[in-house]
């Protein structure tokens, strides 16, 4: 049966770690390793960092998580309705980042990429952004009763 949850916050940064706490508690039933469980909390923080970051900068607005349970696969959905991004492409690439003059290092998505299986970025200028991120959890063989 598959399972899900919605989050809805400000875009503040206390929430950051928030996001990340809240999904990985609900990915905890799918009884991850410890290094899925941080792969997934870090690009839970990098998607959601974006949000408020260059989603909304000054302003706040609303950012949405939407996470599905579906066999052993977790989908996350990270939503806003900021900035957009131009060019998706560009922004993918790694290193390149919209903030010049920033301690940004341009690795979010790169991150996002590595640490799960697949990611899809959607975005409309002026709209706002969806980004969903796929990480099939491992099935481990259960320890042998004796
Ligand atoms: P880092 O994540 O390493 O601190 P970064 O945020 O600049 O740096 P990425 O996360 O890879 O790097 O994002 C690349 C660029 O894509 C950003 O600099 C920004 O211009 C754009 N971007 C990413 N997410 C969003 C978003 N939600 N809304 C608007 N623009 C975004
Ligand atoms: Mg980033």
């Amino acid at each position: 049966m598959n399972n899900s949850m919605h989050l809805e916050f400000l875009s503040i940064s206390e929430n950051e770690s928030f996001a990340r706490a809240a999904v990985a508690a609900f990915a905890a039933q799918l009884d991850p390793t410890m290094d899925e469980l941080d792969d997934i909390k870090t690009s839970v923080s990098e998607a959601v960092t974006n949000a408020i970051v260059h989603g909304y900068g000054d302003a706040v607005g609303t950012v949405h998580i939407s996470c599905v349970l579906s066999g052993n696969v977790i989908t996350v959905t990270v939503s806003d309705r900021g900035r957009g991004i131009e060019d998706v492409s560009l922004a993918r690439t790694p290193l390149f980042t919209g903030a010049k003059g920033s301690e940004r290092s341009g690795l979010g998505f790169t991150v996002m990429e590595t640490f799960m299986d697949s990611i899809e970025v959607l975005s409309t200028p002026g709209e706002g952004t969806i980004v969903t991120m796929w990480k099939r959890i491992s099935t481990l063989p259960q320890a042998a009763c004796v």
